[in-house]
């Protein structure tokens, strides 16, 4: 079976993340690029699965060409090969366009599986491997805490607030995983140095016929950006017999209760 797991370089959630307020998107200047910790479970996931069977995994990313190290690292972890998404016209990419890229990536290179996370870091959305599926016309397995899979199937646990369900697709499918699934395993030194042989392709937008400029498709374009404000000084609320009122009237304020 061909598993590609899509990852994604994100600033590191530990430092400081800005956004430019020129260009909307990440200072990547200001932050540590690493690969979403979500992706590198991904990873996990996709090479705990090929080592039960005749499996291979293989990584996609559609990111600046800076995220290139973040990508082998997946490859020193035991990936067998990458494919990097690289054009200067994706600058600013919205949602609809990722999917579509990834999707029509995903479709030229084959795959019996795609293993993506629930939501990434940095932009929040939890929406491309839903979209992805929707490009491919594939079945998608959401949020799964839980994978395996038989030559014909794939099939996972997903949790919920009323319990766990068992769900099950017929392959090619699409997954997306969540936190639930075991840490990353450490690159060794052997899986660092292998990682610079491997195979690492790259395409571009002219590679995959996609016009970024089309807008008969529904893209989001960005018209203003402005930093966060500075969160406000809480209230406090101190007893002096009418704390219980003050805080009722609070949350009443505040259309709480
Ligand atoms: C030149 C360039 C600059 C970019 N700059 C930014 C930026 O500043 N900020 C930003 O948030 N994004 C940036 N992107 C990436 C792209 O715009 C986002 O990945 C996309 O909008 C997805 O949003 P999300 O992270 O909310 O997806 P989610 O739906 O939250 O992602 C869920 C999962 O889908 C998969 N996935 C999502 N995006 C990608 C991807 N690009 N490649 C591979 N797998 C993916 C991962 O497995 C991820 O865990 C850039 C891309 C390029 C090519």
């Amino acid at each position: 079976m061909r598993i590609v797991v899509l990852v994604k370089e994100v600033p590191d959630t530990f430092g400081e993340r800005k956004v430019s307020l020129e260009t909307g998107l990440t200072d990547r200047e200001a932050c540590d690029p690493v690969l979403d910790e979500i992706c590198e479970r991904a990873v996990e996931a996709a090479l705990t699965l090929a080592g039960t069977g005749e499996h291979s995994v293989h990584l996609m990313s559609m990111s600046p060409e800076s995220a290139a190290s973040s990508i082998r690292k997946g490859l020193a972890m035991g990936a067998e090969s990458a494919v990097h998404i690289c054009d200067p016209a994706l600058l600013g990419a919205d949602l609809s366009l990722t999917a579509e890229v990834l999707a029509k990536a995903i479709e030229k290179e084959g795959f019996d599986l795609v293993i993506a996370g629930n939501l990434s870091t940095d932009g929040n959305g939890g929406m491309v491997p839903a979209m992805i599926a929707e490009w491919l016309d594939r079945p998608h397995l959401t949020h799964l805490s839980a994978l395996e899979a038989t030559a014909t199937t794939v099939s996972g646990t997903r949790a919920g607030d009323d319990g766990d369900s068992q769900v099950t697709a017929e392959l090619p499918a699409v997954v997306s995983i969540t936190e639930a699934f075991p840490d990353a395993r450490f690159p060794n030194f052997k899986g660092i140095m292998a990682a610079k042989k491997k195979p690492f392709g790259t395409l571009t937008l002219a590679d995959l016929g996609i016009d970024a400029q089309d807008f008969s498709i529904p893209r989001a374009i960005m018209t203003e950006v402005a930093e966060r404000p500075p969160r406000a000084a809480g209230v406090k609320v101190t007893d002096d017999g009418t704390a219980a009122a003050q805080l009722a009237d609070y949350l009443a304020q505040n259309k709480l209760i």
